[in-house]
C-alpha cells in the first residue's frame, strides 16, 4: 500500500492504555500514547471476513492519515460496516491486520480496549438514553469513559462541565441541554450521540451514516461539524447521501464487494468508470 506502512512489531496493546488510575490531563486524548509518528493512524492490510465462506471483506488495505477526514462510499452491502466492526473489534478478521497508530494491532485487542485507547463510533442507529436530559446522557458518557474517571457517583469538577458545554455547543444543542433526550428530532439525537463521542476525546471517529433521516438543514451542520473536526481528530465517515458526502469531501474510498474499487478526490472517484457502473451510474 504505501511505503509508510507500519511494521508488525511487538504487540503493544497492554503498554498503550492509559495507567491504571491515572488520570490524563484535560485537552488530552485518552489515546494520546498511540505513536503516529512512523504512519497512518489507521492501517487496514489486506483484511479478510468470510460469513460460511462469503467475503464481506476480500484482501482489504486502506491507510487513514492522522487527522484526516475520510470519507468511505458504496453499494449496499459493500462491506463499509463490516469494516467498521473490524476496527472496533466487534469482527476479527479471518486473515490481515488492522493497526492503530505503528505499533497497536487492533486484531489482538477487546472491543472495550479499543474503545479505551481511542476510537470512538457512532452506530447507523442513534442510542441515546431517551429517558435522560441531554445533559445527562453527556455526563454518562463522560463518566463511562473507562480508564479516565474513578467513580460514577462523583460530581463532576468545573472542567468537565466546560467540556460538556463546548461539546454542546459544536454539536448545535446547547439551547437543548435540559431537555429530555426523546423529544430530540432525529438529527438531534445523531448530534447528541456524536457529542457523547467527542467528549470522550477520541483519537480516531468513525461515523456510519450519519445524515440518515436528517432534515437538509441538519445535514448542512453535520457537514459543518465534520470539517470541523478535521486536523485534531481523525475522521471515517460512511455515507450513502452523495452531496453530504461532496460537501466535505476531500480523499474518497470506494468500496465494492469487500475490497477498494476506486480512491481519490471526489471528481476523481466519480469520473471512474468502474464507479460509475458498479454504484454512482445506477
Ligand atoms: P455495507 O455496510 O457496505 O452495506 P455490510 O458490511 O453490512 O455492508 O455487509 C457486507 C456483506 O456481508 C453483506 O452481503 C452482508 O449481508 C454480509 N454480512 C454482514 N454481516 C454478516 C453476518 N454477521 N453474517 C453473514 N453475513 C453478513
Ligand atoms: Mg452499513
Amino acid at each position: 500500500m504505501s511505503a509508510t506502512a507500519p511494521m508488525a512489531q511487538t504487540p503493544a496493546s497492554e503498554d498503550a492504555r492509559p495507567g491504571e488510575g491515572a488520570q490524563p490531563a484535560f485537552g488530552h486524548h485518552v489515546g494520546a500514547g498511540v505513536d503516529v509518528t512512523h504512519g497512518p493512524i489507521l492501517y487496514l492490510d489486506n483484511v479478510t471476513v468470510s460469513f460460511d465462506g462469503f467475503k464481506a471483506l476480500d484482501q482489504l488495505s486502506l491507510a487513514v492519515d492522522d487527522g484526516e477526514l475520510r470519507c468511505i462510499i458504496g453499494p449496499n452491502g459493500a462491506g463499509k460496516t463490516t469494516m467498521m466492526d473490524c476496527i472496533t473489534g466487534r469482527t476479527r478478521p479471518n486473515r490481515g491486520t488492522v493497526f492503530f497508530g505503528s505499533t497497536i494491532d487492533l486484531v489482538r485487542m477487546t472491543e472495550s480496549q479499543i474503545a479505551n485507547i481511542g476510537i470512538g463510533r457512532k452506530f447507523q442507529r442513534p442510542t441515546v438514553f431517551e429517558t435522560l436530559t441531554v445533559f445527562e446522557n453527556m455526563e454518562l458518557a463522560l463518566k463511562t469513559a473507562k480508564g479516565a474517571f474513578a467513580s460514577v457517583r462523583a460530581t463532576l469538577n468545573s472542567e468537565q462541565l466546560d467540556r460538556i458545554e463546548q461539546t454542546l455547543i459544536r454539536v448545535n444543542l446547547r439551547d437543548e441541554v435540559w431537555r429530555v433526550a426523546g423529544i430530540l428530532s432525529h438529527g438531534q439525537k445523531q448530534w447528541l450521540e456524536i457529542g457523547m463521542l467527542l467528549v470522550q476525546e477520541p483519537r480516531l471517529i468513525l461515523l456510519d451514516e450519519p445524515v440518515a433521516g436528517m432534515t437538509d438543514a441538519e445535514t448542512e451542520r453535520t457537514a459543518e461539524l465534520c470539517l470541523s473536526l478535521e486536523g485534531t481528530h481523525s475522521l471515517v465517515v460512511v455515507e450513502h447521501d452523495m452531496e453530504f458526502v461532496s460537501s466535505i469531501a476531500r480523499k474518497v474510498t470506494v468500496l465494492h464487494e469487500g475490497s477498494v474499487l476506486a480512491e481519490g478526490s471526489m471528481g476523481r472517484v466519480r469520473s471512474d468508470p468502474k464507479v460509475i457502473e458498479v454504484y454512482l451510474g445506477r
